[in-house]
């Protein structure tokens, strides 16, 4: 628990939150300024700031609860698709602005405002080709590779 942070006083209950499903490690609420009607949010019980410091355990949990969520907004709202959103950020660029991992399931209706998260650019073949490799070159360093392209030695 980190004293100053808004989502594990939700966790332990010293701040009041609108309480949906939890589990051993994750607890789901409701954002209190929802981007659409059933706006839920997951989050692991124990702090960690992003998905990248978050241990795999904890990771899988959240996904376990977004996948049961994803299933409850659509069924109770009707919705027509749900989008699971998840922001990570150094504080320097990006979206995240609670710095507790939390995955938004967010459902989608046909007059929503929400639009597309992003608009598709046209690139360069040998650019893509070369961050492949860039990424793949930085898996051989992870201690984490175990499978995978990143997992052979050429
Ligand atoms: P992000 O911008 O991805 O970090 O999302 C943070 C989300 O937390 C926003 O959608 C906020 O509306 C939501 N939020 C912040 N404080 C609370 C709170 N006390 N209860 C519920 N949701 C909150
Ligand atoms: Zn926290």
């Amino acid at each position: 628990m980190q004293a100053d942070c808004t989502f594990c006083q939700i966790v332990s209950g010293e701040l009041p939150a609108d309480l949906v499903d939890e589990d051993e490690r994750t607890v789901a609420f409701m954002d209190i300024n929802p981007a659409t009607l059933g706006h839920v949010l997951v989050v692991p019980r124990r702090h960690v700031a992003d998905v990248m410091s978050a241990g795999a355990d904890d990771w899988l949990a959240v996904a376990a609860t977004a996948r049961r969520m994803a299933r409850w907004v659509v069924a109770a709202f009707g919705a027509g698709g749900v989008d699971l959103v998840q922001a990570n950020s150094d504080g320097s660029v990006g979206n995240q602005t609670v710095f507790h991992l939390h995955v938004h399931v967010l459902p989608r209706y046909h007059d929503d405002q929400l639009g597309s998260w992003w608009s598709p650019q046209t690139a360069d073949p040998a650019e893509i080709t070369q961050a492949a490799r860039r990424l793949v070159d930085h898996g051989r360093r992870d201690p984490e590779t175990t499978l995978g392209l990143a997992s052979t030695t050429s």
